[in-house]
């Protein structure tokens, strides 16, 4: 395809809201590979529908989906189908997006920036300040579950450059949250790059080679 593609760069510790249409494709991309990604999707006409992790995790009976299985909403409706991803799938659907209290918790000082912030301020740039913060889909984030149940907190399997691209099955805001986490040790701060073409526009074109990535 030869269409334009909409670049979108989200600065470390800061959140950008991107409207995307049925049909487009969306690659998200790590571009120092050590940095978490906080990832929703809403339905722009009507933002209290969006893609639930409770919800995809019955439809694809997996934590996550896997290649070419979509993401629903908490309507149980199509919203996103995962098109491919360098990172193998060393994405989270269970944590928490992170927030003022967690910070406070945390012993940080106050003001401190969180993904939730991050998200109602970009949401409130196309008119929705108050949406509600759903489980949000953590790519790059390394928390594989044990199995004796216990999560283990890693840094991100991501190499620079590994990039996560979906296709969008309904209109939406998509909104990315580079995480500003700090204290705890798994994320090493970074720029995120947010890229939305036509159908197909980075299938097959642009993923770092999987054989390489170190895990
Ligand atoms: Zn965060």
């Amino acid at each position: 395809m030869t269409d334009s593609v909409l670049e979108v760069i989200v600065p470390y510790g800061e959140g950008r809201v991107v409207p995307v249409d049925s049909g487009q494709q969306v690659r998200i991309t790590n571009v120092n590979g050590q940095q978490i990604a906080d990832t929703w999707v809403f339905c722009r006409d009507d933002v209290g529908e969006y893609q639930s992790a409770e919800h995809t995790r019955v439809h694809v009976n997996s934590l996550m989906p896997q290649l070419g299985e979509e993401f629903v909403t908490n309507h149980r409706r199509a919203i996103l189908r995962l098109d491919s991803d360098s990172c193998r799938g060393a994405h989270d659907m269970l944590i928490a997006a992170c927030d003022p209290t967690r910070y406070q918790l945390l012993g940080a000082a106050p003001g401190h920036r969180s993904c939730q912030e991050n998200l109602r301020n970009a949401m409130s740039v196309v008119g929705h300040p108050l949406v509600d913060v759903p489980q949000p889909i953590n790519l790059f984030m390394n928390t594989p579950v044990l199995p004796d149940g216990i999560v283990h907190w890693l840094k991100p399997a991501a190499q620079p450059g590994d990039a996560a691209t979906f296709t969008c099955l309904l209109d939406v805001y998509l909104v990315v949250s580079a995480c500003p986490q700090d204290i705890v040790s798994i994320n090493v701060p970074g720029d995120i790059r947010i890229e939305v073409g036509a159908s197909s526009s980075f299938t097959g074109i642009s993923d770092r080679d999987p054989d390489s990535v170190v895990t």
